[in-house]
């Protein structure tokens, strides 16, 4: 039997080694509430994903009934253990309402021909190692190339440079070809709401040739990882996680000692 990876599985290896083996190995990852960065970006995907399956039904939707829909989404799914490190509830709400109002101004009338959302992709690298991932959106152009549509939420913008590097949609490109052909055309596109731009990249069969092979140099490495040090960066929920716990043990042995005083 083949055994899945997805991108985001690699890319916790790579962050964090510790987390990694807490997570796939030990299976021991706390279920750490989730970040409201997180909650908004998944909240952006979903109205877009609704948007695409509305028109791809034959309906136009007015902005309007995109934001409403975001809005509904957001009071419906809303709960309190949602982590805000800065900022208010408030300017998050009113970021996604900004996101998805760019994207339709700049993307009307979403006539591209787009013919999947949210599409489950699985394929394997050997006989040994497969991929598994989602891909938001795949649209087939007028010039007959398939195109990978990936939205991004957060703030960070990426180079050119770093695009054309990039792993997961190159992966994806990988999974189009197991789906519609080893011949197809792809283009690989990105949409960073927060900063209302668009861009693209593309790879050449070499290229994807070193990408399956690179990935697999991963996965082996990770086969064979025996020490997992922790990342300790402050942005990884593992990491935080652990200093929480640490804090509160310290609360709790001085707790003890006062009270072997009294
Ligand atoms: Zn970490």
């Amino acid at each position: 039997m083949v055994e899945l990876y997805s991108h985001s599985r690699l890319c916790l290896y790579e962050n964090c080694p510790e987390a990694y083996k807490a997570k796939y190995i030990d299976r021991v990852f706390p279920d750490i509430p989730r970040s409201i960065q997180l909650f908004l970006g998944s909240l952006a995907h979903e109205s877009l994903e609704w948007l695409y399956k509305e028109i791809k039904g034959g309906r136009s939707v007015e902005l309007d009934e995109l934001v409403k829909h975001f809005a509904n989404n957001w009071h419906a799914q809303f709960s309190p253990d949602i982590r805000i490190n800065s900022g208010e509830v408030g300017d998050y709400f009113n970021k996604g309402v900004k996101f998805l109002v760019d994207y339709y101004q700049r993307n009307k009338p979403f006539n591209e021909n787009t013919i999947e959302v949210e599409r489950k992709i699985i394929f394997s690298l050997d006989e040994d190692y497969g991929i598994m991932g989602y891909v938001d959106r795949i649209v087939l152009n007028k010039d007959g190339e398939y195109e990978v549509h990936d939205y991004k939420t957060n703030e960070m913008m990426k180079t050119q440079e770093e695009l054309d590097a990039d792993r997961q949609l190159a992966l994806y490109h990988l999974g189009l070809r197991e789906i519609f052909g080893k011949d197809i055309n792809v283009k690989l596109v990105w949409h960073f709401l927060a900063h209302n731009r668009r861009m693209e990249s593309a790879r050449t069969p070499e290229e994807l040739g070193k990408l399956r092979a690179e990935t697999l140099d991963l996965i082996e490495k990770i086969r064979n990882t025996t020490e997992w040090p922790a990342c300790g960066k402050q942005w990884c929920d593992w990491c935080a996680w652990k200093k929480s716990q640490e804090l509160d043990k310290k609360v709790f042995t001085r707790k003890g000692n006062l009270s072997s005083w009294s």
